[in-house]
C-alpha cells in the first residue's frame, strides 16, 4: 500500500452527532480514531473542518448582522472544532496540528502553506481552521482550494449519504446514485453536495472528489485504500 496526501473536508455538523449543535465528545472521539488509523497506515492528511454545528453566515443574516461580520463569526466556529480536532486526534496517539487561516497565534498556528506540507511530511495531521479567512467563501471552497495548493491526490468530502444523488436520498425514493461524474457535470447539474465555486476550483486544478458517507465505521481508511461505497468526481477519462 502507497501511502496517499488527502484532505478530509469534514462539515460542522460531522461533530455534532446526535445533539445536531456544538460538539458531541463520543462523535469527537470516533472521528479522531478514524483519522488517525489513516495516519498511522502511512497517508498524510490535512483536514479542513467547517463550522456550520455553530453558526453559519446565513444565520447571522437573519439576526440583522451584515454578510462579512455573520460570515467572521462563522469562520470563528470552524477554529473551535479544529482545536477540538486537534485535542481528540493527539488523544487518540497521532501528533496533529489545527492552523487558522485567520491569525490568533495565543490558540494555534497560523496557516501557512510550507509549514502544513512540513506538518504532514512529519506525520502530523493538519487540521485546517478559519476557512479561507474571507466572507462570502465556504469551507467547502477552501478545502477545494487548500486540496489544490497542499498538491493532495484527493479531496475527500465526507457527508451523511454514501455519494451523491440526482436529489435527496433520504426525502425523494426515486433518487438514483451516480458512481462516477465529472467536474462539469456536477456543475451542470447544481447538485448540493459542494458549491459551485468548489467544483469549479476542483476542476481548474484536476482534483478528484471523493464523496462518502462518515456513517459507515473505517470509511475514511476505505476510501484511502480505493474502495467504500462513495462517488468519485474526476476529470473525463
Ligand atoms: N466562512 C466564511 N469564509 C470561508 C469559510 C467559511 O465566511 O472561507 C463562514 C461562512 O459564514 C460559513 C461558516 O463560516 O457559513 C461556516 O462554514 P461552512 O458553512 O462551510 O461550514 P459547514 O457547513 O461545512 O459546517
Amino acid at each position: 500500500m502507497s501511502g496517499k496526501r488527502a484532505l478530509i473536508k469534514l462539515s460542522g455538523e460531522a461533530l455534532a452527532g446526535p445533539d445536531k449543535a456544538g460538539i458531541h465528545g463520543e462523535t469527537l472521539t470516533a472521528l479522531a480514531n478514524d483519522i488517525a488509523t489513516a495516519a498511522r497506515a502511512g497517508h498524510e492528511i490535512a483536514v479542513v473542518v467547517g463550522g456550520g454545528n455553530f453558526f453559519r453566515g446565513v444565520q447571522g443574516l437573519n439576526k440583522g448582522l451584515d454578510r462579512p461580520t455573520a460570515d467572521s463569526i462563522g469562520m470563528l466556529g470552524t477554529v473551535m472544532n479544529a482545536l477540538a480536532l486537534e485535542h481528540a486526534i493527539e488523544a487518540a496517539g497521532v501528533p496533529a496540528r489545527a492552523m487558522s487561516a485567520v491569525p490568533m497565534p495565543s490558540l494555534c498556528e497560523s496557516y501557512a502553506r510550507k509549514r502544513a506540507l512540513d506538518h504532514m511530511a512529519h506525520g502530523k495531521v493538519v487540521i485546517l481552521g478559519g476557512g479561507t479567512s474571507n466572507p462570502y467563501f465556504t469551507t467547502d471552497t477552501g478545502a477545494a482550494l487548500r486540496a489544490a495548493e497542499l498538491s493532495c491526490t484527493l479531496l475527500m468530502k465526507a457527508t451523511n449519504v454514501d455519494g451523491v444523488y440526482s436529489a435527496d436520498p433520504k426525502k425523494d425514493p426515486n433518487a438514483t446514485r451516480f458512481d462516477r461524474l465529472t467536474h462539469d457535470e456536477a456543475i451542470a447539474r447544481n447538485l448540493k453536495v459542494m458549491d459551485t465555486a468548489a467544483f469549479a476550483l476542483a476542476r481548474e486544478a484536476g482534483l478528484t472528489i471523493v464523496v462518502f458517507s462518515l456513517e459507515e465505521p473505517g470509511s475514511i481508511g476505505a476510501v484511502l485504500e480505493g474502495g467504500g461505497r462513495a462517488t468519485v468526481v474526476a476529470p473525463a477519462a
